[in-house]
C-alpha cells in the first residue's frame, strides 16, 4: 500500500486499517466474537506473554474489527495509536482514570458536558485529585492556574453546548510547562475539523456515539495519542475495568469514518447558513457558532481549525416559555439530546443534558432559559430554514 502520509484524510477513510481474511471480502469482516482459539497450549501461552500484532486474546482487551476502527481513526487523526471504548463517557473517563492518582492536580476548563462534569466534580474528588476549573477562554486564568504542578489538563476543545473555543496551542504549551498531560474532548471539533494533535494535545477523546456514527444508531468512543500512552496506560486500565468497545459497534463506527468528512462538511456548511438566518431574526437574542464573525473565538477558530463544527445554540428572547413553544412547533427538526446526527435535532440543555447543574453554575456557563442547542443534520437546508422559521414564528 502507498505510504500512510502520501495520503489524504478522505483515502484514509475509505481504506485505513483495512485487513482482508483469506476471501478477501470487499465490506470489512464484523467478527463477532468474544474470543480466540488456540492452535496449542504453548500458542496460548505465548499471546498471553506478548500477543503480535495480529494476535487477540479477549474482546475485552481487542477484537480484529475494533482494530481496523482504532487504526482508521488513528490515521485519520494524526495519532500513533488508539483505543475504542464503550462510550464517549468510557473514553472519559478511562483516560482521566488511567493517568491520575490520588494527590494529582487536574485543571479543566469549566464548560463541559454534563457527564464529563460529573466525573471531574464527584468521581476524581472522591478519589483524592483535586479539580481546579478556570473559564476556558480567558488565558490570563490558565496562565495563573497553570503556574503550579498540575498532572493533567483537561478539556472540550469547542463546548457543550456554548460553544466556547480553546485556545489549544496555548494552553497546551502553558500545560506543558507545568507538567501536564493534555487531554482533549474533541465531541463538537471532529476529526474533521480538529488540528488537536498538531496543536500539541497528548490524548484526544471522541465520543463516536456523536459525527462518528452519524446516524445515531450505537454507542462509542475513542482515545487517540501516541502508543506509549496508549497502550502502556490506557489499554492496560480498560481492558481490566470493561470499558471496550463491541465488534458490532466498531463496525458501524469504521463505517461511519468512511463517510465523516462528507457528511461533517455538509452539515457544517448548514449550521452556517442556518447560524447566520438566525442572528438576523427578532425573537433571537443571540447565536452563539465559531463560524459567524461575531463569535467571541471566531479568529481563533479560523487559526486553529478546519472548519466551525456542525452545532450551534441561541437564546430566545422569551426564556423557557419560548423555548418549549419554539420546540414544540417543529416538524421537521427532532426534539432529542444526541448530535452529530444525519437528523437535525434541537436541545433545551438547561432542561434535559445540563439540568442536573445548579442555576448559579448554569448561569455561569451561560445555560439560559432561552437557549437551544442545535445540531444540524443532512436535511436540504432550504426545509429546515422554513421549519425553524415557521417554529419560530409559533412562539
Ligand atoms: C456526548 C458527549 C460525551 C459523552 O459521549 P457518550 O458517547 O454519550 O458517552 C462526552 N463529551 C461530549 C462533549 C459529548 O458531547
Amino acid at each position: 500500500m502507498i505510504p500512510k502520509d502520501r495520503l489524504k484524510s478522505r483515502t484514509i477513510a475509505v481504506h485505513g486499517g483495512a485487513r482482508r481474511s483469506q476471501y478477501g471480502e470487499m465490506a470489512e469482516a464484523m467478527y463477532l466474537t468474544q474470543g480466540f482459539a488456540y492452535p496449542d497450549a504453548e500458542s496460548a501461552e505465548a499471546r498471553f506473554v506478548k500477543a503480535g500484532e495480529d494476535e487477540f486474546i479477549y474482546a475485552r482487551y481487542g477484537n480484529p474489527t475494533t482494530a481496523v476502527f482504532e487504526e482508521r481513526i488513528a490515521a485519520l487523526e494524526g495519532t500513533e495509536d488508539a483505543f475504542a471504548t464503550a462510550s464517549g463517557m468510557a473514553a472519559v473517563s478511562g483516560a482521566l482514570t488511567a493517568l491520575l492518582k490520588a494527590g494529582d492536580r487536574v485543571v479543566a476548563s469549566r464548560a463541559l458536558f454534563g457527564s464529563c462534569l460529573y466525573v471531574l466534580e464527584e468521581v476524581l474528588a472522591r478519589f483524592g485529585v483535586t479539580v481546579d476549573f478556570v473559564d476556558g477562554t480567558d488565558a490570563a486564568q490558565w496562565v495563573d492556574a497553570l503556574s503550579a504542578p498540575a498532572q493533567v489538563v483537561f478539556l472540550e476543545s469547542v463546548s457543550n453546548p456554548t460553544l466556547e473555543v480553546i485556545d489549544l496551542p496555548n494552553v497546551c504549551r502553558l500545560a506543558h510547562q507545568a507538567g501536564a498531560l493534555v487531554v482533549v474532548d474533541n465531541a463538537f471539533a471532529t476529526p474533521v475539523f480538529s488540528r488537536a494533535v498538531e496543536h500539541g494535545a497528548d490524548l484526544i477523546v471522541y465520543s463516536a456515539t456523536k459525527h462518528i456514527d452519524g446516524q445515531g444508531r450505537c454507542l462509542g468512543g475513542v482515545i487517540c495519542g501516541p502508543r506509549e500512552l496508549i497502550r502502556g496506560k490506557i489499554e492496560p486500565y480498560l481492558k481490566h475495568t470493561g470499558g471496550a468497545m463491541s465488534p458490532f459497534n466498531a463496525w458501524v463506527m469504521m463505517n461511519g469514518l468512511t463517510t465523516l468528512e462528507l457528511r461533517v462538511r455538509a452539515q457544517a456548511h448548514s449550521a452556517q447558513t442556518i447560524a447566520e438566518a438566525l442572528e438576523k431574526h427578532d425573537a433571537v437574542a443571540k447565536v452563539l457558532f465559531p463560524g459567524l464573525p461575531s463569535h467571541p473565538q471566531h479568529a481563533l477558530t479560523q487559526a486553529t481549525m478546519d472548519g466551525p463544527g456542525t452545532v450551534l445554540a441561541f437564546d430566545l428572547k422569551g426564556g423557557k416559555a419560548a423555548a418549549f413553544a419554539f420546540m414544540n412547533a417543529l416538524q421537521v427538526v427532532l426534539i432529542s439530546n444526541n448530535l452529530g446526527d444525519a437528523r437535525t435535532i434541537a436541545t433545551h440543555p438547561a432542561t434535559t443534558t445540563h439540568q442536573r447543574l445548579p442555576d448559579p453554575q448554569k448561569e455561569t456557563l451561560g445555560i439560559t432559559p432561552g437557549l437551544i442547542r442545535l445540531s444540524v443534520g443532512l436535511e436540504a437546508v432550504e426545509d429546515l430554514l422554513d421549519d425553524l422559521e415557521t417554529a419560530l414564528a409559533a412562539i
